[in-house]
Parts: C-alpha cells; structure tokens; sequence
C-alpha cells in the first residue's frame, strides 16, 4: 500500500509563491503542522526575502520589522527550502509547479499602484507611492526612479499610513534617516532635498482617515517639520459612532491645530481634508506645476457609509510634486483565475476558484493577493493559518492526489537548466550579514544591496 501522503515516507509537499508576511507565516504553520508531515519550497522573485517587511515598511520603523525573526527561525527548519531569484510566470509555469508538488499556495501580494484616473497623471514628478517607498527601501524594481527633490512643495494623496510614511520619511532630516536601513541612494537625494511643504489631501473628512494614531502622532515628532493642521477642518465634537483610534486621531489633530508655529523649523507638513484631486497641472516641458481639487461634503449613503461629495467648488494649489498614495492593486498571473473588479486573486477563503465558483484543486492563495492590499503584518499570522487549515483539510479528505512526485531536488534541476541563478536562504543569509556590515559604518541596521546583478556577484564571491 502506498504510504499516505503528510507521512516522514511521503510528505505533503507544497510549494509557496512569494515570501512577505503571508508567505512566511504559511510555512511557519505548514512546518509546525502536528499531524502531517510537510515539505515547504518558497519561490520568491527577488533575491531577498520577506516582501513588503523589507520594501514597504518605512526605514525608521525597525521594531516593526523585528517580524523577520520569525521568518527566519521557520526558515531554519530542516523541510524548509527557499528559492530566491526565481519568478513564477519568468521562471516557472504553473504545470512545472503541478508536476512536483502537492499544492501550490499563492503569496504574492499587492505589487501594482492603485491610479488615481485623473488628467496629468503621466507627468514628471507624479509618483505613486509604490514607487517612492520601493526606492527609499531600496527596492530593486525602483532603484533608479527618477525622484527629483529639488522641488519645495509636494502634495501626498491619500490619508492611509502609506501617505504618512511618505510624508515623514520626506521630512526627515539627513541625520534622522542616517541610522534607518533607508538605501544609500535615497539617503543621498534626500540629504539634498530642497523639499520644504508636504501636504497630504483626504477626500473625507479627519474622523474618516484611515491612518493609524501611532503613525499620525509621530509626525508631530519630527525634528525639523511643524505640523499644521486647520481647526475649522476639524468636528466639534466626536461622531457618536466613531472608535477608539478615530477618537485619538481627533485628539492628536486637535493638538497639533493648537501647536504654535515653530519658525527654527526649515518643513511644514499640512493635513487638509475634504479634497479629491481632478487634474495634474504640468508646465510646457511636462513637469508637475500644480494640482487641482474640488472640495467635497460628507453624505452617509443608502448602507450607512459616510461618503464624499462634490460641492462644486474647485481649487488650484501650486506644487511641483504629487505623491499618489491611494492604495495597491494585485496584477494577474499566469494560469491563476484572476478577479479583474476586485483586482486580486479569486478565491473563496483562501481556496482559488474558476469564476463560476468552481474550487481548482491544489491552488491556494494568503495574504493580500488573497485579501486585498488591507491590514497590518500581524494579522497575516491568523489569517495565512486559516488557509494552511484548508489545506489540510483537503489532505484529509482525500482531494490531494496519491501519486509519486519525482525527487525534490527536481525543481532545482529544472531552475538550472532554464539558466536561474537560484538563491537560496545561506545565500541570503551572507548578503544579510553584508548589508548589516555596511550599515555599521553609518550608524545603521543596514545599508541594503539594490542591484540583484550586485547582490548574485556578491553571494556568488562570498
Ligand atoms: C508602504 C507600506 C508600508 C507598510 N508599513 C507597515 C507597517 O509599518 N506595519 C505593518 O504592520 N504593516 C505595514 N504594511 C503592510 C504589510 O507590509 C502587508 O500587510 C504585508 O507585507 C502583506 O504581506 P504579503 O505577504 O501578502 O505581501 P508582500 O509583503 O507584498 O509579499 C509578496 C512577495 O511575493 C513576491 N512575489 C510577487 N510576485 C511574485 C512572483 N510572480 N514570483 C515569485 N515571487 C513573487 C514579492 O517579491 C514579495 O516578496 C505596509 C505596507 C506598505 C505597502
């Protein structure tokens, strides 16, 4: 009888695309799992692992970052193995993954800007925020992204803490972003940064934005910014309904609208609220000039949701630059039943499905790719735990095929013959003892490797 699979003889065998935060906390389940025995292959396209922990959560936010820890104690597991530096869709196909494994789980996130659809988009100096952060961080992707700071007044769109980070990291001064793990490039730019205004706009009022209060109150720590926040922007009183960080957000802002103007301080960032972007105004060589907004009303809709309205009323600011920092969509991959409305991978509950709602046996899909770009990194734990639930779920009731999978080195030959250059997680453990080291020299955690040519020549000499 052939031994049943999830056993020491025939381990379930899955293979993980992406390893963020949803990625990572599936292995980490997968591997500790109690009852079944279970080989983990993460592919990930970047040489370097750990996702958005390492390219979107701001460099002056170490603490949050300290996750890796966990990542890296599931990585350490003897069924663990990591493929960095292969893509799948480049790399490997959906029947390359089918041939070798038991499951496949998809984790890769949210990687395309929301647009904002407005005129003037295109212009030089209109950045999303995907792109701006993935070149602070040091994203290979973003590296050279033409980010151009020798302008004075810049305005961020949105009101989520992806628009606070932009905003803090630009108003930082040289020698609060030294000791971040900030890229050395960025760090560079920044440190001559004629950046002077930053104005983030929400198209709702303050009780509706969506940024955190630890994120909010931190701009009012900065060292070389005032924070200037209108009063008659702001509610009298508290919404009856509002919540606990709704509440703190209005306490934190009524503060900063009373903070005196502080005129040692070189930056100001503005908060203004009830402001959607219509147009993007460029000069005649195409660079950002100025931006148009129309002023918006609060209306609650038929379900109860407090909405922006257009009052009719439009005005003109004059900035050199827009930030848009309005969210993230995922982009279809190859073979995988994509969600075009909701721009995420179809799935009911982590299980991906036809768009009929038929179940595609084997595939599976965490995180934000899963979920929508929504939510903090500890909330990936719970949730990439429910999938891995799933799929032992269909292990036990038989809906995993019993049949001979070839070796597991099969899919390292494969990589080979098609010319990867595979990393694999010693591999990554030499460039993070690199950038660690370079880091020191500035006082910082790290100074990270951007060019993925650099960072293969550097693991393939060390
Ligand atoms: C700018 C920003 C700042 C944030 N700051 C914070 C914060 O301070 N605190 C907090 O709690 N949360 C923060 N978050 C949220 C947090 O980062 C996300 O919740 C989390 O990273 C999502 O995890 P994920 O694994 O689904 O996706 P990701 O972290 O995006 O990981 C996806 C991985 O898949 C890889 N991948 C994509 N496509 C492929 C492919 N075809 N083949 C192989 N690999 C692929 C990617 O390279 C990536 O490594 C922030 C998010 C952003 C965007």
């Amino acid at each position: 009888m052939a031994p049943r699979i999830g056993t020491p003889e025939r381990p379930l065998r899955v293979a993980i695309i992406g390893s963020g935060p949803a990625g990572f906390f599936a292995a980490d389940a997968l591997l500790k799992h109690e009852e079944h025995v279970v080989e983990v292959d993460v592919f990930e396209r970047l040489p370097t692992p750990y996702g958005l922990v390492r390219s979107g959560v701001a460099p002056d936010h170490q603490r949050v970052k300290s996750v890796t820890r966990v990542y890296e104690r599931a990585a350490g597991h003897e069924r663990f193995r990591f493929y960095g530096n292969a893509e799948y869709g480049r790399d490997l196909r959906l029947a390359d993954l089918r041939a070798r494994y038991d499951q496949v789980l998809f984790a890769t996130g949210n990687e395309g800007d929301r647009r904002l659809g407005i005129p003037g988009e295109g212009a030089w100096r209109a950045v999303p925020s995907g792109v701006l952060v993935g070149w602070y961080n040091g994203h290979p992707d973003f590296k050279d992204a033409p980010i151009d700071l020798s302008v004075e007044r810049v305005a961020v769109i949105g009101n989520g803490n992806v628009a606070v980070d932009v905003a803090r990291i630009l108003a930082k001064t040289p020698e609060e972003l030294a000791r971040t793990d900030i890229a050395g490039h960025a760090l560079e730019r920044l440190e001559r940064s004629r950046v002077r205004e930053i104005t983030l706009y929400g198209r709702r009022g303050p009780a509706q934005a969506a940024f955190t209060p630890v994120e909010l109150r931190e701009l009012g720590e900065l060292e070389a910014a005032n924070i200037d926040v209108d009063p008659a922007e702001l509610p009298d009183a508290d919404p009856e309904d509002a919540d606990a960080a709704t509440r703190r957000n209005l306490e934190l802002l009524r503060a900063f609208a009373a903070r005196p103007r502080d005129p040692s301080r070189p930056r100001t960032i503005r908060l203004r609220f009830l402001r959607s972007p219509v147009r993007i105004l460029s000069d005649e060589r195409g660079r950002v000039c100025g931006l148009e907004l129309q002023r918006n009303e609060l209306v609650r809709d038929e379900t109860g949701r407090v909405r922006p309205r257009p009052t009719g009323e439009v005005e003109t600011v004059e900035v050199e630059m827009v930030v848009s920092a309005i969210g993230f969509v995922g982009t279809p991959l190859p073979g995988v039943p994509f969600d075009e409305e909701r721009k995420r991978i179809r799935n009911v509950e982590g299980r991906i499905v036809e768009a009929d709602g038929t179940v595609v046996p084997g595939l599976y899909v965490a995180g934000w790719a899963r979920t929508g770009a929504q939510g903090l990194l500890g909330a990936h734990k719970k949730a990439s735990a429910e999938v891995v639930a799933r799929m032992i779920e269909d292990l036990a009731a038989g809906r995993v095929p019993d049949r001979p999978l070839p070796p597991r080195e099969a899919v390292e030959e494969l990589l080979r013959q098609r010319g990867v250059d595979v990393v694999t997680f010693d591999d990554w453990r030499v460039l993070d003892e690199i950038e660690r080291q370079r880091g020191a020299r500035r006082g910082a955690p790290r100074d990270k490797l951007t060019d993925v040519d650099e960072m293969l020549a550097t693991v393939r000499e060390g």
